[in-house]
Formats: structure tokens, sequence, C-alpha cells
């Protein structure tokens, strides 16, 4: 059986540099915690706990005095950066630049859209630890848009800049600004809408989506390698299964199932930018041994 690793998977630029980040605190650090888990990866948060790496939840934060916190790639709230200033904590911030400019036009965003009564409009996973940063910019004033049933919560009368979420789908994205459009235009014929909508989805997500389509493409099987709680996870590994029905989804070795290659005779291993490459090449060749 003929099984390759897919060269574009991995963590994306932003996961990298927090990951790297923690590595070099580490070294010269006696204590570092993180704000959550630095990367939506049961696997590598092992790792890196095993270097020293303590994750703990924003209760356990507000409650901690005179230690170092790493803040991952999502970014974080403001309120984060009050409660380490009084605290004494010191941040080692490993936000994304990507999500810190996306954080900065949304705050411009909202100090200029509400002089106009307007809704600064999130595409969004409600909860999700990037998009409670994003509504933080907005004194959580931000309407948050998960699906189409959520598009109720915006007042269609009232000015709106839209914003997405850096990892949500593009397509799914226009399908909502396609409806928002058509909204505004039945309650508004002579459409003079007073709308923004900002392409905020990160390149390397979109990028991600062809690459995985032709990857799928070309091979028998496809063994996906994701934490079941990363988003942009669960979505590539949609994206390929809607290519190449015999995509799998896996977390670790463990999970690999003997039949699913029977017959087969190319298996591609692939990933989401939360999936290490060491893990993708560790399945490889677990695979390689079947
Ligand atoms: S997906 Fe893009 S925005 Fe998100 S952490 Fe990676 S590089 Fe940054």
């Amino acid at each position: 059986m003929k099984v390759v690793v897919d060269k574009n998977s991995g963590f994306c630029f932003g996961v990298v540099r927090a990951i790297n980040t923690a590595e070099s605190e580490l070294n010269k650090s006696v204590e570092l915690f993180c704000l959550g888990e630095i990367v939506h990866n049961g696997i590598e948060v092992k790792r890196l706990e095993g270097l020293g790496l303590k994750i703990i939840t924003n209760d356990e934060f507000r409650k901690m005095h005179d230690c170092k916190v790493l803040i991952r790639a999502h970014g974080e709230h403001p309120n984060t950066y009050l409660i380490a200033k009084h605290n004494n904590i010191e941040l080692i911030d490993a936000s994304c630049p990507v999500v810190l400019k996306l954080q900065e036009r949304i705050k411009i965003g909202y100090n200029e859209i509400k002089k106009s009564n307007g809704q600064i409009v999130i595409f969004g996973k409600l909860g999700h630890a990037e998009v409670i940063g994003l509504a933080g910019q907005t004194n959580e004033e931000a309407i948050i848009i998960t699906n189409e049933s959520d598009l109720e919560k915006i007042d269609y009368s009232r000015p709106i800049r839209l914003f997405s979420q850096t990892t949500m789908s593009k397509d799914y994205y226009n399908y909502i600004v396609s409806i928002i459009k058509q909204r505004i235009a039945e309650l508004n014929p002579d459409n003079i809408a007073d709308i923004i909508i900002y392409d905020t989805i990160c390149g390397r997500v979109t990028n991600r989506v062809q690459q995985i389509e032709k990857f799928a493409s070309i091979f028998d099987i496809i063994i996906f390698v994701s934490g079941k709680n990363s988003s942009n996870g669960m979505f590539l590994f949609g994206i390929s299964k809607s290519i190449n029905k015999n995509t799998h989804l896996v977390s670790d070795c463990a999970d690999l199932q003997m039949d699913w290659f029977n017959g087969f005779k190319t298996v591609g291993v692939c990933g989401a930018t939360s999936t290490p490459m060491w893990l993708m090449e560790k399945v490889a060749k677990e695979i390689e041994k079947i």
C-alpha cells in the first residue's frame, strides 16, 4: 500500500508561532501557564505539558497572581489584559498577528458605527475563544451569527459592519452575506443600504480547502488526523469527505481500523491547521505496517 502524507497539512504559522513561543519560554521559565488549550490537538497539548506547560481555565486565571501566562493564537478578550495588570501577571502574548489585526479592525468599526446607531455583526462560533476576543472589542454589543437562523438578530434598517471569524467557511460566509443583502433589499427597495462586508477569513484556511480537495481526490482512501474539538479540523474533514467518501477521522494511531484499508492501494494522510506534522507521519508509519 502506498501511503503519502500531505505536505500542505499541519499547523498554520499562527499556531507554529505560539508553540515556538511556549517552547522558548519553557526553556527559561520555572513555570508557564497557558490560558486555554494552546492548540486544539490533545496529543500536542500533552507533549507541551510534558515540557512543563500548565493549561488553565479563565476562572483559574482570574484567581492567579505573580506568574507568567501565555496567550495562545486565538487572541484574548480585553478583560484578560486588565486582569493580568491588576494581578501582576506577566502575559506572553502569542496571539496570531492576523487575529490581532482583525480585533483592531472590529474595534475601529465599532467606534465608527456606534455614532450612526449601527451594528457590528460577526460570523463565527458562539463561545469560541477567538469570537469572545472579537466581541470584546465591541463592549459585547456585536451580534454573533453562526447559522442562518441567527440572522433574525440583525436589525436590517440600521447600518451594518460584517466581519468573520478567521477560520470559518468562505462558501457559507458568502451564503450568509447573500441572505443579509436580500433582507436589506426587501426592506429597502431603493437599495440605499449602509453595509460594509469585510473579507476576514484567514488565507491559510481558504487555501487549505482547495489543497484538501485536490489531495482527497487522488487517493483511494484518506485518513484525516485531527482533534474532534478543532473547528478548522471538523470543517476540513467535511471537505475531504465530500470529495472522497473513504475519508476517516482519527486523533491518533489507536483509532485506525484495519478493515478501512481492505482492497485499497493508495492512502493519503492529511490533517487540520491544528494537527502536528510529526503526528501525521506517525499515523502514516502505522498504516504502512498494515
Ligand atoms: S488560521 Fe490564520 S488567523 Fe488563525 S491562527 Fe492560523 S494563521 Fe492565524
